[in-house]
């Protein structure tokens, strides 16, 4: 027999009205045998209608998507809906608290945990609870991310390219409703176990983001995350349209080939030459790597294998062999 979840929600989550509440965690602590990890959840439900499910701080270092959900938690009305909007603005929780990529708890990176399983640590639970609890429920499925504390990013809706064209067009044509300046076509260069990976597994219309990074958090960032209500007014589910479509034409872009992601050849101090949304060709410098132990010496370049639009830099100087150093990305037609 399947082990089940061993969370609880402390809300209902199929009924009308507005509710907000908590997924408790099982944990044992060394402050306390029996402790539970609390994880908050809304939702909003007005009648038949598709669900919508969205997501913040998958990785606790990107806050454009917590505070983005926790102003439309507190926004939406059920009269302004049909259907239901579940909403978990601080996926990974300690992480968020902690200012953490990864979980401070355990070291997971909840966007390498799904499925998830009853017996993974907290991590592992949460994903696997979203899998098996709230992503077969949902119609619509939105993970917002930035570039948190590593990266600086152009700001897109992204997506992986999905073999299902119908699966396919009408995730392009959610992404075009959100009005972000970019779309981007993405390969996971990176692991597996993604959140957005998994729910595009089950054949929901998946969006993920990257709204600039921990360094851009601010006013342009958060209002292009605020789109969102676009997506949710496009899926049928917001009643009125918000009157800020944002971006009408975006640039449709993809780094699918493992050379389009430039990892750091060495460890040192990395300095760019270029800036996102520069134009960049193959076989020019991107940058070079200061040696921290030998000033004297001239410092390591690092080449651009394919041409196209700078779309990810890294955003701190100091760095380690194999960390990622840019993206390059090029327009498609999809
Ligand atoms: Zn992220």
């Amino acid at each position: 027999m399947t082990e089940r979840s061993h969370l609880t929600c402390n809300i209902d989550l199929t009924t009308d009205g507005k509710r907000s509440g908590f997924l408790a965690v099982p944990q044992s602590t060394n402050s306390a045998g029996w402790a539970k990890y609390f994880v908050p959840i809304s939702v909003i439900r007005n009648g038949e209608g598709p669900t919508a499910v969205l997501f913040g701080g998958n990785h606790g270092d990107e806050y454009e998507g917590p505070v983005t959900l926790m102003n439309l938690t507190r926004e939406l009305s059920p009269e302004q809906i049909s259907g239901r909007v579940i909403l978990m603005p601080m996926l990974n929780h300690p992480a968020v608290a902690g200012g953490t990529r990864l979980s401070p708890i355990d070291g997971v990176n909840m966007n390498r945990a799904f499925p998830g399983s009853p017996r993974d640590s907290i991590t592992g639970q949460i994903a696997h609870y979203v899998a098996t609890e709230i992503l077969p429920a949902a119609d619509l499925v939105i993970d917002i991310h930035s570039g948190g504390s590593s990266m600086h990013m152009l700001p897109s809706v992204n997506m992986h390219r999905m073999e299902n064209r119908e699966q396919m067009d009408g995730m392009l044509a959610a992404a075009r409703a959100w009005g972000a300046p970019y779309i981007f076509l993405y390969a996971d260069i990176a692991g597996s176990g993604l959140l957005p990976t998994y729910a595009e597994s089950l054949g929901k219309v998946t969006l993920g983001t990257e709204m600039g990074s921990k360094a851009q958090f601010g006013v342009e960032m958060l209002r292009h995350s605020a789109r969102v209500r676009n997506v949710l007014h496009h899926a049928g589910i917001l009643k009125e349209c918000p009157n800020d479509p944002g971006t009408t034409e975006p640039l449709v872009v993809a780094a699918e080939d493992e050379q389009d992601y430039i990892m750091s050849p060495s460890s040192g101090i990395y300095e760019p030459f270029f800036e996102i949304g520069d134009a960049v060709e193959a076989g020019q410098a991107v940058g070079q790597l200061h040696s921290i132990e030998h000033p004297e010496r001239d410092p390591e370049k690092v080449f651009a294998a394919s041409s196209g639009i700078l779309f990810t830099r890294r955003s701190v100087p100091l760095t380690k062999q194999g960390e990622c150093l840019a993206v390059i990305t090029r327009e498609v037609k999809v």
